[in-house]
């Protein structure tokens, strides 16, 4: 039968078999003359698939079903057009309170993929988009795995404080190398088709147009013999695994420490102890993932993608594709020009320096070189991305980004010359970092179509994005800002205009703290090893020198005398340093010794007292829930989503607030009090508390 031609030629098509459908709750059979079986997983009403407990009753309800009509195939293919699947449904994680019943639910899911393996068919997954979690150890559990162009694998299990569940421990271990599965593992890091075929995950990569004849290839080469694995049997021995597992320990425990992120010790732990032996792996995985559940880690870890998961839904809306006119090449405007060209959007970006707009374009192909896009894609996101020295590109913009340098009358004055150019309907955005948006907002023509996109630095790696609103923004404006985020993948978290605005607001007394104790004779290691044993991903004064001590300075400087209570001064030495050009990281020199972008330092002793954390993390908490008690944010889910994806808040701790509610707010006063004492008002406790639960 002749398909539609626009079903062929269209970019969505799918190759979905052929033949009447069969329902199956969330999948769909289909029958094809050959006798080839389409497994099609729908789940209804989304647009993702995830893998729940129903999702896996019915699929054994279907291979019950297939298996008596002696299929020459079986084929596994998602019919959403985003991909296989997301992995397991999250929520039903965080419903798992009592272990013996999540073990025997692990254990039915279990038997579904021993079913699926055992069939007597050969089962093939056809994997477009992206195979996650759960999604993965179906496929897995199918003899083999075609890969559409441009589709990923990941066990992202590691940044909820698990590992997989489902048999992915042994299956991938089993089918690669174990050493790179267990890499893939530990880390959640995802495998693109092509690396994903050399490191023998799937067996065919290829376009959807050559879908059947790689279903041919492979349903004709039979049901493979699962004894002989192509595993080497050198891991089979204990010995070896030992050795290995010595070294992903070590290599894991600098980047997790076990007592804060437990799942990928947990992991070596099983591999080393059963690796090889299949039956031992399984139940030692089942009582691991289990006892990982309930671990505080996991929880919060699971709060933190519940609370990515309502940025990027605010985020939702329209997402055609728009012209942005950036103004300003420098640090900030070129990033965020480049990174709106490589997501879609037509960018012209304009500066008074033809050597700064030079310079981003450069930068941005690099940006571009390193997305995994592919060689069309990103000459398509460089061609998107226009130089626009004379600012021509004001006049059609939809949006207008000013990323211009930090000082008022510049930015207004940038403001004032937009105004008379701009389209009415166009919205235009600061990225100011400090300056108040009612001292910016009348050099516009209309304040209502007027915000703060304060993206942070670099705009690729940290997703939040604080969109300010004024007391004269509209509603419109700031939700199309919040949509346009999600058009770049950015998460966008609203704020008030209010000193620092959030972000800055509640990191500024730690950094500034961290200064103070440096000026007082304490080794800058000493100060990051504390902060990096209570979970920060770096220290404050690495931080400080990454962000320029110049910005430190100025941030600390503007919010200073503009909050309630006072702020530590910045020490004369600081600006000596500054005034001299020591500036941090850009300039090779800072708190640290800058080399190949890393900072020379010194080995120390953990610093864990408790005092000097205390000194560091408790000004964060009190500023947090200044913010929170004057509106500076609406919710505490938003502040600490916040935090944890602007500046790497210790994750599994769950974002600031939520820690300072699982220490207690009498107890977090009373260390505040104790320490404004010792160390003067500062650390009073902010009138915020006394609401505070
Ligand atoms: P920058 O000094 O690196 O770049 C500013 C650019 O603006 C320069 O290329 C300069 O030539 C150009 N410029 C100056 N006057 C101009 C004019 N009249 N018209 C057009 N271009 C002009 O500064 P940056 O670090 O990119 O900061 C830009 C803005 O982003 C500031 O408001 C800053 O507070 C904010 N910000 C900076 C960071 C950061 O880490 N650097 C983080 C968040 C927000």
């Amino acid at each position: 039968m002749t398909r539609p031609v626009l079903d062929v030629i269209g970019k969505s098509h799918l190759e979905l078999g052929r033949g009447a459908d069969q329902p199956f709750g969330s999948w769909r059979l289909r029958r094809e003359a050959d006798k080839v079986a389409w497994a099609l997983l729908d789940c209804p009403g989304a647009d993702t698939n995830t893998i729940t407990r129903q999702v896996l009753v019915d699929l054994s309800a279907l291979l019950d079903a297939v298996r008596p009509t002696g299929p020459s195939a079986l084929v596994l293919r998602s019919a959403k057009q985003g991909g296989f699947a997301a992995g397991a449904d999250i929520q039903q994680f965080a419903t798992m309170s009592n272990p013996a019943e999540a073990q025997t639910q692990l254990r039915e899911a279990h038997d579904v993929l021993d079913a699926l393996e055992a069939f007597p068919c050969p089962t093939i997954a056809v994997v477009h988009g992206y195979a996650l979690g759960a999604g993965f150890e179906i496929a897995l559990a199918c003899d083999y795995r075609i890969a559409i162009e441009g589709s990923h694998f990941a066990f992202p299990e590691v940044r909820l404080g698990l590992h997989p569940g489902l048999g992915g421990t042994f299956r991938l271990t089993e089918r690669i190398e174990p050493v790179k599965a267990m890499a893939m593992m530990l880390t959640g890091k995802p495998a693109y088709a092509d690396k994903a075929e050399s490191l023998g995950i799937v067996d065919i990569v290829t376009r959807e147009r050559h879908v059947e004849a790689a279903l041919r290839d492979l349903a004709g080469r039979g049901k493979p013999d699962h004894g002989a694995r192509l595993r080497d049997k050198v891991w089979d021995l204990a010995p070896t695994r030992h050795v290995a597992a010595r070294r992903m320990r070590a290599r894991t425990a600098a980047k997790a420490p076990s007592e804060h992120y437990p799942a990928p010790h947990a992991l070596i732990d099983l591999w080393e102890a059963h690796g090889g032996d299949r039956d031992a792996m399984r139940r030692a995985e089942i009582e691991s993932f289990t006892r990982l559940l309930a671990t505080d880690t996991a929880k919060n870890l699971i709060r933190v993608f519940f609370l990515r998961q309502r940025l990027s839904k605010r985020a939702q809306g329209d997402a055609t594709k728009r012209h942005v006119h950036v103004v300003g090449a420098g640090t900030m405007g070129a990033e965020i020009a480049g990174w709106c060209a490589i997501k879609g959007h037509l960018v012209t970006l304009s500066d008074i320096s033809l050597a700064a707009i030079g310079k981003a374009m450069r930068s941005t192909a690099k940006l571009a070189s390193t997305s995994h896009l592919g060689s069309l894609e990103c000459r398509d996101a460089l061609d998107r991305l226009i130089p626009d020295p004379h600012g021509h590109g004001a006049k059609a913009a939809d949006l207008i980004i000013e990323a211009a340098p930090e000082k008022l009358d510049v930015k207004r004055e940038i403001l004032r010359s937009l105004a008379l150019r701009m389209r009415a309907d166009a919205i235009i955005a600061t990225n100011t970092s400090s300056l108040s948006l009612e001292s910016l907002r009348d050099a516009v023509p209309e304040p209502a179509r007027f915000a703060g996109l304060h993206f942070f630095n670099p705009v690729s790696k940290l997703e939040l994005v604080e969109v300010i609103s004024h007391d004269a923004s509209s509603v419109q404006t700031m939700r199309a800002l919040e949509h346009f985020l999600g058009s770049i993948d950015r998460l966008p978290v609203t704020v008030q205009s209010a000193p620092g605005f959030l972000v800055n607001r509640i990191l500024t007394p730690y950094l500034l703290e961290a200064i103070m104790m440096c000026a007082e004779g304490n080794d800058p290691e000493r100060m990051d090893s504390a902060a990096e044993a209570f979970g920060m991903p770096m220290g404050p004064l690495e931080l400080a020198d990454r962000i320029g001590l110049d910005i430190c300075v100025h941030v600390a400087d503007s919010l200073r005398g503009a909050l309630e209570k006072p702020l530590p001064d910045t020490p004369a030495w600081l600006l000596e340093r500054v005034a001299r050009g020591d500036l941090g990281r850009k300039t090779g020199r800072g708190f640290y010794q800058w080399e190949d972008d890393r900072p020379r330092k010194d080995t120390v002793p953990t610093e864990d007292s408790q005092s000097v954390q205390d000194r560091l993390i408790l000004p964060m908490l009190d500023a947090a829930v200044a913010c929170l008690h004057r509106g500076v944010v609406n919710d505490a889910q938003s502040l600490d989503a916040a935090m944890i994806f602007a500046t790497g808040f210790a994750p599994f701790r769950g974002g600031p607030i939520h820690y300072a509610r699982a220490l207690g707010a009498e107890v977090v006063v009373a260390r505040l009090r104790a320490l404004a004492q010792k160390h003067g008002p500062r650390f009073e406790p902010d009138e915020g508390w006394h609401a505070f639960r």
